[in-house]
């Protein structure tokens, strides 16, 4: 059998997931009724040619994901990641952290793969220097457009790349996952595609993923309009609309990289299979991110 490096997409959800705490909207209320409506907060897995794996983000929804995984390896064991690679500290993306340690999994050393800015940053917590006296993490850091790879032999390599995006807490990466054959961008937050372009001296959308080399690229579609969030002031809650994204790419061409939205809202109405708005994307030629979806780089 020829050797693969497997991505599996195992949540497609903004930080909240869906349903979120405290919501009664429809697809929220469904959500708690019917499991197959949902949503884990965003999370791929990635397997090396040598059968290593290893997690980009970890969710609180971790023993779900980790199952899902599984299952989509035709397997009877539930994976444990051998790495992860986190892009920022929002919540969402870390909330899972927490599972490695004593009451959970016991895990020994596991590496995180992160910033210089996040490592310091996340190690001032107290719960998380616990983790780390008990031997259960291990925070490595990597500077931006370093390529490294996770675990020699794995047969990919990852590269943080810098995104602007609120950084309260630390800075923000995008990953670029190099396999084989194809280059994946998994990019879940960014404020704006302005900053976005600037920060890599690029005119437009088509410019930046060419500049990056990329064939496939899964994007923050937190939103798909502004008029989404009544009562909140959008203005304050960065992102850039499935709306804007799309005005931007404008129709697939022969050349693109095939994209798709990721990191979704539960208010955003392309989570819904049958809406007008997926549809239109799909007519683009772009897509919606779908769990348990994998690709081969
Ligand atoms: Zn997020
Ligand atoms: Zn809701
Ligand atoms: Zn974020």
């Amino acid at each position: 059998m020829t050797p693969r490096v497997i991505v599996t997409i195992l949540g497609t959800a903004q930080d909240a997931g869906i349903p979120q705490a405290g919501c009664s909207c429809d697809r929220c209320l469904n959500a708690h009724n019917n499991q197959n409506l949902k949503k884990y907060p965003v999370s791929i897995g990635i397997q090396g040619i040598d059968g290593s794996k290893h997690l980009i983000e970890v969710t609180r929804n971790l023993p779900e994901q980790l199952r899902l995984w599984s299952d989509e390896m035709i397997t009877q064991k539930i994976f444990i990641p051998d790495t992860v690679t986190i892009t920022h500290l929002h919540l969402g993306h870390i909330e899972g952290i927490g599972q490695f340690g004593k009451p959970v999994m016991g895990i020994k050393n596991m590496p995180i793969y992160l910033s210089e800015m996040n490592k310091n940053s996340i190690e001032e917590r107290n719960d998380i220097q616990l983790m780390i006296k008990e031997k259960n993490l291990k925070f490595i850091s990597r500077k931006y457009h370093q390529t490294f790879e996770p675990k020699k032999g794995c047969g990919f390599t990852l590269k943080l790349i810098s995104i602007p995006h609120r950084s309260e807490l630390g800075d923000t990466s995008a990953i670029l996952v190099k396999g084989l054959q194809r280059t994946l961008l998994f990019m879940p937050d960014q404020d704006s595609w302005i900053e976005t372009f600037d920060n890599y001296s690029v005119n437009n959308i088509r410019e930046f993923f060419k500049s990056l080399e990329i064939d496939l690229a899964w994007i923050d579609g937190t939103f798909w309009s502004l008029n989404e969030l009544p009562g909140r002031n959008l203005s304050e809650i960065p992102h850039p609309t499935i709306e804007d994204s799309i005005r931007l790419l404008g129709i697939k061409k022969e050349n693109d990289p095939d994209v798709s939205f990721i990191h979704l809202n539960h208010s955003n109405p392309v989570n819904d299979r049958n809406s007008k708005e997926r549809k239109l994307v799909e007519s683009y030629g772009w897509g919606i991110c779908k769990r348990n979806k994998t690709e081969s780089l």
